[in-house]
């Protein structure tokens, strides 16, 4: 038997190395190459990277976030995106409702989809079809398994595709992308009812907040696109790992 801090440690640095390869994916993505073969390199002078260029974080805090190479600046997002995963994978195996192994890596394959989901819409303001329609048929034929439940994940997959293809045809896919309805049907198979209605609660929630600070700070007009699948991922995170507390909590308020 493993001891636990040793078990947490471990998960954490699977989580960097994932969190590694999904850096990879979100460049390869944008240039359609193959990611899952060929030799990393440095997008700046294209000089290929060996194994201790690519030591997560560690390399870049040992290259001051410079390529050894050509001396130019590797963008932040890179440790910070290793960092991130590493994180969630703990939380993903702290929080979550994973009973057993089959379930755990059921979630932690969806965390890393959503991760470069992510991060491609933040960047791009696209949402990446070869990444979310896997994920789609992993969930879906996961949760089939399950007969006892399938019919709440299949409604909150329904609910929440059908809002947001409501936004979508009403403002003529200018509130929201047909990519937002499509990442609908994943969370709400990921979540299902009732928890869904949280997340698009707490996404909406974000996004005004998120939203509010941009245009106070004279980041983003009135008019101007904002991602909104990174705010659907969040309130799904949310309320993946502490949704039970908050409906709680909320139910505790009504009573008393
Ligand atoms: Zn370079």
């Amino acid at each position: 038997m493993v001891d636990i801090p040793l078990m947490y440690l471990l998960i954490f640095i699977a989580g960097l190395c994932i969190g590694s390869f999904l850096n990879v994916v979100v460049l390869r993505l944008q240039k359609e190459e193959d990611f899952v073969r060929g030799r990393s390199y440095c997008p700046h002078c294209k000089h290929s990277l060996k194994w201790f260029d690519l030591i997560p974080v560690v390399s870049f805090l040992m290259l001051k976030g410079t390529c050894r190479y050509c001396g130019k600046k590797i963008s932040v997002q890179y440790p910070l995106l290793e960092l991130a995963t590493g994180c969630i994978f703990l939380l993903v195996f702290f929080f979550s409702p994973a009973n057993t192994i089959f379930d755990l890596v059921f979630l932690l394959y969806i965390a890393a989809s959503l991760i470069v989901i992510f991060m491609y819409d933040l960047k791009h303001y696209l949402i990446p079809d070869k990444v979310l329609f896997p994920a789609i048929a992993v969930a879906f034929a996961c949760r089939l398994l399950d007969f006892n439940s399938i019919f709440t994940y299949v409604l909150a997959a329904l609910v929440a595709a059908g809002f947001f293809l409501a936004i979508f045809l009403a403002s003529k896919g200018r509130w929201m992308g047909f990519g937002d309805v499509k990442l609908a049907v994943l969370l709400g198979l990921l979540l299902g009812f009732p928890a869904i209605l949280l997340c698009l609660f707490l996404s909406f929630l974000f996004g005004a907040i998120i939203g509010t600070v941009l245009i106070i700070s004279n980041k983003k007009g009135l008019k101007s696109e904002v991602p909104f699948a990174p705010f659907l991922i969040a309130g799904a995170s949310v309320t993946l790992f502490f949704g039970e507390i908050i409906i709680n909590w909320y139910l505790h308020f009504l009573v008393f």
